[in-house]
């Protein structure tokens, strides 16, 4: 066997597993997972399995480090999200959902974020011909059920926990980005999640902010897109918005963006030749909405094998 300097702390792991904590938040995650996709099914969203490997995937609007898989001289590699699967999916159905496990190798600063692995699920959802209302509509819907559905099956455990969550109440307050940094400053994340004492949506990011397949807004500098803050600094839970599904506005925002086309060979040639529809979606971190739940300084809690950007776990 190979020697290596770098070993997995075995005692970390286990009093990690032999916590009552953590014991309790894998428990209300596994429950917001089950009311979280029996409420997509019956609105008629199809789950689809998750896709681990692909030739293409998000670009992303932050620097992780890049993870290619050789197979054999095939150049695969590890989903960090789903976004042009979800696109293509429509093509069959009008409604999917995938509970998407990501990989995205953050950069060692996130290990103490208290919001980062770099292994998450991301319950990932698209709809053919919606508009950013529909979801967020769909969104606020399906938080009350989580909050509703968790504190009826999770008694023992959210007792446990100390934690008492308050079932969120629709509609959220929506805020716009450039009023968020008139008021905050640039790095306003923060600052507007602590100010906050219900999930708010932060509306109408610039064009460079995001990643090029968010839509851009008539107005050519805003997108139609938005993220769910969370209250109590616990900050953004989703990312969503329209999306551009015409191959000359695709292009145009890959060159806003410096995003190389050749990187995104099939997907555009899919685009081009046969086309995609119009749709809107989002993702919501299961880990994420977890830890608010509970009440939790990190995610890492809300797994029993979590990967912390920058540690050696199992
Ligand atoms: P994004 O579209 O990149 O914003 O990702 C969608 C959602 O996934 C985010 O709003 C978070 O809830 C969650 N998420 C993204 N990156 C991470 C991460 N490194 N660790 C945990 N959750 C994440
Ligand atoms: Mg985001």
């Amino acid at each position: 066997m190979a020697e290596s300097s770098i070993v997995v702390s075995v005692e970390k792991v286990v009093k990690h597993l032999k916590d009552h904590k953590v014991k309790a938040a894998v428990k209300v995650k596994s429950e917001v997972l089950r009311i979280a996709e029996n409420f997509l099914k019956d609105e008629g969203y199809v789950e689809l399995l998750p896709t681990i490997l692909s030739t293409v995937t998000d670009p992303l609007n932050h620097d992780v480090y890049e993870v290619t898989v050789d197979y054999n001289g095939l150049p695969y590699r590890l989903t960090q999200s789903m976004i042009f699967h979800k696109q293509l999916a429509l093509l069959a159905f009008d409604k999917i959902f995938i509970t998407s496990p990501n990989i995205r190798l953050e950069t060692f600063d996130k290990s103490t974020s208290g919001r980062h692995l770099f292994e998450f699920v991301q319950i990932d959802l698209e709809a053919r011909e919606a508009t950013r209302e529909d979801i967020m509509n769909l969104i606020e819907r399906l938080f009350v059920e989580i909050f509703k559905g968790v504190r009826e099956s999770c008694k023992e455990e959210l007792e446990f926990l100390d934690v008492d969550p308050e079932i969120p109440k629709p509609p959220f307050k929506k805020v716009k980005y450039l009023d968020a940094v008139k008021e905050y400053g640039e790095k306003f994340e923060d600052k507007l999640s602590m100010d906050l004492d219900q999930p708010a949506w932060l509306i109408d990011i610039p064009i460079l902010k995001r990643e090029f397949y968010d839509k851009l807004s008539p107005n050519g500098e805003t997108l139609l897109d938005m993220d769910l803050i969370l209250p109590r600094g616990y900050g953004e839970v989703i990312s969503g918005g329209e999306r551009e599904y015409e191959y000359d506005s695709i292009l145009r925002r890959m060159a806003i963006k410096g995003n190389d086309p050749e990187n995104f060979e099939w997907y555009l040639k899919i685009v081009k030749e046969y086309g995609i529809p119009p749709s809107a979606g989002c993702g919501f971190g299961v880990e994420r909405l977890t830890r608010y739940i509970c009440g939790l300084d990190h995610v890492k809690y809300t797994r029993l094998f979590p990967k912390v950007p920058g540690e050696l776990w199992v």
